[in-house]
């Protein structure tokens, strides 16, 4: 069953088309990982999908429910989460403070305070520290903690690797692993590569706002979405039909 549906998006910043005429869906409990180089569109995409940006053109459905013209609160309401790109905690609130502000929109389900640092061992002591005081890591952990708390249908993952050295970012994939694997759809933008081909079924690729590239992982090489990635034209696998610019 498709859960998201993303249909002929189009998301400026300005005069800027960051999202251009973008298709895709996601099936429920699938793992999909957005790809592409700086600047490609992936920000623009999930924070378009979450409600935080506006789009210009185009249809974004969850569970067959047009949700377009829906504010951001009212997509976590339906199911859609944001971890976005920095993080973004209250730095002043404790660490169980910004967990719980994000459970007065919660819906049902199984994600509270005590699943959240079973999830999460490292804020495990931590919930009374300032947030603002912990390491990147522990806060990442909040900042995806925070959106679990919502029990959401579609979790999006805007580069929780950034700036972390690749111990602690090894230690929240740990973390992320029962949830990457226990049905939860996710979409994760992710700039390791061989991270995002190991932990998602999908993998999409964006160059300039575009999809060049939607197929399993598991069929592509990581040689053709470097292919991909770069807009070097020689991947074979591409599915995406060519426009003009
Ligand atoms: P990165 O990996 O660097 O985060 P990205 O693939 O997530 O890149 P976006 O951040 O979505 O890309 O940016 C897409 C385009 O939109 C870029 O050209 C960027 O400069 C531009 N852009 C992003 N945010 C804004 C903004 N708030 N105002 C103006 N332009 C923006």
């Amino acid at each position: 069953m498709t859960l998201l549906s993303v249909q002929n998006l189009e998301v400026r910043h300005g005069l800027l088309r960051a999202v251009r005429d973008l298709s895709f869906s996601v099936a429920e409990g699938e793992v999909v990982a957005v790809v592409g180089a700086n600047g490609a569109g992936k920000s623009t995409l999930m924070r378009a999908i979450a409600g935080a940006h506006g789009p210009a053109g185009g249809r974004i459905a969850l569970d067959g429910t047009d949700v377009t013209g829906r504010r951001a609160h009212e997509r976590v309401a339906a199911g859609i989460a944001l971890v976005p790109e920095g993080r973004r905690l209250f730095a002043d609130l404790t660490v169980a403070e910004n967990l719980l502000v994000a459970s007065r929109a919660r819906r049902r389900g199984p994600w509270d305070l005590a699943a959240v640092v079973a999830a999460f061992p490292l804020l495990d002591g931590l919930l009374k520290r300032r947030a603002g005081n912990l390491s990147g890591g522990e806060q990442q952990a909040v900042a995806i903690g925070r959106a679990l708390m919502t029990n959401p249908r579609l979790l999006l993952l805007d580069e929780v690797s950034l700036g972390l050295a690749p111990i602690v970012v090894d230690t929240l994939y740990d973390s992320l692993g029962t949830i990457l694997t226990g049905g939860t759809t996710v979409l994760l933008v992710e700039q390791d590569l061989g991270r995002a081909l190991g932990v998602a079924r999908r993998v999409l690729c964006m160059l300039e706002g575009r999809v060049v590239l939607d197929e399993p992982a598991a069929a592509v090489t990581r040689e053709q979405v470097v292919d991909a990635y770069f807009g070097l034209g020689r991947a074979t696998v591409t599915t995406v039909r060519e426009e003009p610019a």
